[in-house]
């Protein structure tokens, strides 16, 4: 099933939740809305579910407007951090609830409801699990089963809030990778949501991140990593340095000192320079950007080191092989390979070309960005 979300907006009181929220979910897409705390993964995921409704815009199922319609009449699948299991039934009446309540005329019978629930049950991997109670199941065995419920009403669309949330870390990778699987063999579009950065990425076909109430950018895991565009996303998503630059007819300044880096075609003025520490190489013969060792930690098999540059404004992480001396108060001289300049108003449009005077750089990136 194929959903969009057209230019919708939430208002709680005159609060406004969601602003202008648009995206398309391909059929059978496995889709994460990541985002911190606040910014509008639920409310979104419950619009879609029908159990609220936009204050403008419109849902569509397909061709279908269900904006308005009901969670049954949606037919989607949910499961949530705190949906809890009803307690007071086995693993196998609380798989069958969702078509033992349907009305007679499209309610299975009950050997086929007792079928559907053992071969879901297969699928999660539970089987023999059938008779026990929800407090006789570890936390990961319940959502599992809370996800065999949901697919029990052969769901168009499965919503999946924070499912895992709850889980220590290690049962939550675990149930991620068969969440996964369980996915790629039956195919349901699903929308995720998380606020787990490496949950999403590692996860979903494409990334929606939100801030806010809006949606900031939607991409793969790559793309959304590699070339994110805008501040907020560079510092959400992995870890990034930022500088304040000074363009000057196509070159990037740094107070008084040139930085060799060109951006052609971007409009003089002041902006923000980001990068990712790993994204940098070093240069020698004081060329580049040029910066005092602050502090220096091994991180798995590199070394970050801190740097300030300049005035004490200045601030950033790069990484640097192990085997770096980075001794405290030493020089170090570096330039991003690959970066992104914003002002105030979003990314700045500009093409990088080769810096001039180093003859073993690597070729920059063509960073073409539609303004
Ligand atoms: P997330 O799931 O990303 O943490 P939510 O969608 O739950 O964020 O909430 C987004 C914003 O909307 C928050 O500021 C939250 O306080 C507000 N909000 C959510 N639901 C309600 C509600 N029923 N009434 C008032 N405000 C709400
Ligand atoms: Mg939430």
């Amino acid at each position: 099933m194929e959903l969009a979300i057209r230019n919708v907006r939430k208002e709680f009181e005159r609060f406004a939740a969601l602003h202008d929220v648009s995206l398309d979910i391909r059929s059978g897409e496995l889709i994460a809305l990541l985002g911190p705390s606040g910014s509008g993964k639920t409310t979104l995921l419950r619009l879609i579910a029908g159990l609220d409704f936009p204050t403008e815009g419109a849902i569509l199922f397909g061709d279908e407007d269900a904006s308005f319609k009901s969670v049954q009449e949606r037919n989607v699948g949910f499961v949530f951090q705190h949906y809890a299991l009803f307690r007071h039934m086995t693993v196998a009446e609380n798989i069958g609830f969702g078509l033992k309540v349907r009305p007679a005329a499209t309610r299975p019978s009950k050997a086929e409801i007792r079928r559907r629930a053992s071969e879901l049950l297969d699928l999660v991997q539970l089987s023999g699990l059938e008779n026990r109670y929800p407090n006789q199941l570890s936390g990961g065995q319940r959502q599992r089963v809370a996800l065999a419920r949901a697919l029990a009403i052969e769901p168009r669309v499965l919503l999946l809030d924070e499912p895992f949330g709850a889980l220590d870390a290690q049962v939550r990778r675990e149930l991620r990778r068969w969440l996964r699987e369980i996915h790629d063999r039956t195919g349901h579009t699903t929308v995720f949501v998380t606020h787990d950065q490496e949950e999403a990425l590692e996860l979903a076909d494409r990334v929606v991140v939100m801030s806010q109430g809006r949606i900031e950018q939607v991409g793969t895991a790559d793309e959304v990593y590699d070339t994110p565009n805008s501040p907020f996303v560079y510092s959400f998503i992995g870890e990034s340095s930022s500088l304040s630059v000074r363009i000057e007819n196509g070159q990037i300044w740094l107070d008084d000192r040139a930085t060799g880096l060109l951006a052609e075609g971007a409009p003089n003025g002041k902006a923000a320079l980001y990068f990712r520490p790993h994204d940098v190489e070093l240069l020698e013969g004081g060329a580049g950007i040029v910066g005092t060792v602050v502090a220096s930690r091994r991180v798995a098999g590199t070394k970050r080191v801190e740097l300030q540059i300049g005035g004490a404004q200045h601030r950033v992480e790069i990484e640097v092989p192990a085997t770096h001396s980075a001794a405290s108060a030493g020089r170090i001289a570096f330039r991003p390979t690959r970066w992104r300049l914003f002002s105030d108003a979003g990314p700045i449009p500009y093409q990088a070309a080769p810096a001039p005077s180093v003859a073993y750089a690597p070729a920059p990136r063509l960073q073409v960005v539609a303004s």
